[in-house]
């Protein structure tokens, strides 16, 4: 049978879900715009050393840093899931927080 601790526990753990589930898509890393020369003859762009602008997201992945180019298209996007993570970084710091101390860790073993 379900203590009134436990159940609020769940109603928290319950907001906590919704919070968490509102920020996805997620992401980790960052954005960094880039100019580079594309392969079309007689560029004028090129020619000017203007160049193209390029979008880059910039993240590690098994400790290495990679570089992905990001459509024009996709920038929001991306710019919206990085904000996402950096929220559910801070969600995931205060949560550990919260657990070391909960009033739980005096009453279970
Ligand atoms: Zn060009």
């Amino acid at each position: 049978m379900k203590t009134k601790h436990d159940q609020a526990h769940d109603a928290s753990k319950g907001a906590s879900v919704k919070k968490l589930a509102a920020l996805w898509p997620v992401a980790k890393g960052s954005l960094t715009l880039t100019r580079s020369p594309c392969t079309r003859k007689n560029c004028r762009e090129c020619a000017s050393g203007r160049k193209h602008p390029k979008l880059i997201f910039t993240f590690r992945e098994g400790g290495r840093l990679r570089g992905m180019y990001v459509r024009p298209a996709h920038e929001g996007p991306v710019r919206k899931a990085i904000a996402n993570g950096r929220e559910l970084e801070r969600l995931m710091a205060g949560a550990g927080r919260d657990l070391v101390l909960s009033p739980r860790q005096d009453t279970e073993p």
